[in-house]
């Protein structure tokens, strides 16, 4: 048999694979399973940008190759939505790459910047495909803690101190899986520090419309500076439900749009051109689905903490996000009560270490069914810490 390649035997081993099959197994036992493990958006699509889809299939110009750089018609709907949702002026034929999903623009942009042995900083705990795009690359991956006394924002000058020549930074804000949310303060100082350094910051901004209380979550690219120092990933997969059309893009930087846009060419030529006629319909039509669904993922996250307030048991809910952050009564490992509370209560959380060593401590719980389900997981979740206390 042949051996794989060294890149692909470096790839860390899907940790949360486990937890999916055990799900799995007891749904097909019958048993009552809450399953908010996951970070697979409930809600459908909405229905204008199915649509558009279903038109834009029947138009046999959809069924050719398309630009490798992005149809022209959809990078300039991306920069007209960053003017209009963020007062951010961009050039859509340098400043815009189309992507194949945020996660593989994450996967990319490590494999463009990265040589064997340099360094990328991820936040810690943090979204974990940070860490294998980083991995692929033969790059090595350095942390930055994020705590809660310091709001889950990293030390920026201490990470920088103790690895000065970091190609990377990876941020995430609202972040996954803290649903912390940060004000400029942060994004200006690592504007400043990125300035005067050969390196890259990469914004993850996958959870961009969900604020909760009225927050509005900011864009890397409003800070000064931003654009010639980083990229922002924006995907379509939370803000608009379309996690399984695999659409997303980047902005920023030219150069590394650029660069983007000449991988695409090279391993993949073009996204479905019906897929980007309805990301146009997504990005310019309506939004007011957009904002029902941040309403219906603040009301799930209010009921889910209200129970367990209600059971004695006070946490800090999150500012945005559909994840809450739990910290575990002390003794238990995050996979040890993930495990129990599925096999003795039937509700399926993500283990806090599953997104690195400062996510020991804490489980991830997904705001992803009806607020009904939310309060009884939350219930049950409560009954399991009071019974083993
Ligand atoms: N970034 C974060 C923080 C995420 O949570 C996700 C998906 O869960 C992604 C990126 C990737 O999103 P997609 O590949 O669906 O665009």
């Amino acid at each position: 048999i042949l051996p794989l390649s060294n890149r692909m035997q470096r790839l860390p081993s899907q940790f949360f694979a486990g937890l999916t099959q055990q799900v799995q197994a007891y749904i097909e036992q019958g048993r009552d399973v809450i399953n908010l493990g996951q970070g697979n958006p409930d809600l459908p699509t909405p229905a204008h940008i199915v649509e558009a889809l279903r038109d834009s299939v029947q138009d046999p110009a959809t069924h050719r190759y398309g630009p490798f750089h992005g149809l022209a018609s959809l990078r300039s709907a991306c920069a007209e939505f960053y003017r209009r949702e963020y007062g951010v002026v961009l050039d859509p034929d340098s400043e815009v790459a189309i992507l194949f999903g945020g996660k593989a623009g994450l996967i990319e942009i490590s494999q463009i910047y990265l040589n064997e042995g340099d360094v990328a900083l991820v936040p810690d705990p943090g979204y974990p495909d940070y860490e294998s795009g980083i991995k692929i690359a033969g790059a090595r991956m350095a942390t930055m803690p994020l705590v809660p006394e310091q709001h889950f924002m990293p030390d920026l000058e201490a990470a920088l101190a103790s690895e000065p020549d970091a190609k990377l930074m990876f941020l995430n804000y609202p972040s996954n899986p803290t649903g912390a949310v940060v004000d400029s303060s942060l994004f200006e100082q690592v504007v400043r520090m990125a300035q005067s350094r050969k390196m890259l910051v990469v914004h993850d901004f996958a959870y961009a419309s969900i604020g909760f209380d009225s927050i509005r979550p900011m864009s890397f690219l409003e800070v000064e500076g931003a654009r010639d120092c980083g990229i922002e990933i924006y995907t379509l997969s939370k803000t608009y439900n379309m996690a399984g059309w695999r659409v997303a893009f980047a902005v920023g930087q030219k150069e590394a749009i650029a660069a983007l846009k000449l991988y695409h060419n090279h391993a993949y030529v073009s996204l479905f051109p019906a897929i980007q006629k309805a990301a146009e319909s997504a990005l310019l039509g309506p939004q007011d689905e957009v904002h029902q669904r941040t309403e219906i993922y603040q009301k799930r996250r209010d009921a889910f903490y209200l129970a367990l307030h209600q059971k004695g048991i006070s946490a800090k809910p999150p500012q945005g996000t559909f994840f809450g952050w739990l910290p575990l009564p002390e003794g238990i490992s995050s996979l040890d009560f993930a495990s129990r509370l599925l096999q003795e209560k039937g509700v399926a959380v993500a283990a806090g270490v599953g997104f690195g060593q400062h996510g020991e401590g804490y489980v991830r719980v997904g705001f992803l069914d009806r607020e009904e389900r939310l309060m009884e997981a939350a219930h049950r979740i409560a009954d399991w810490m009071i019974q083993n206390q």
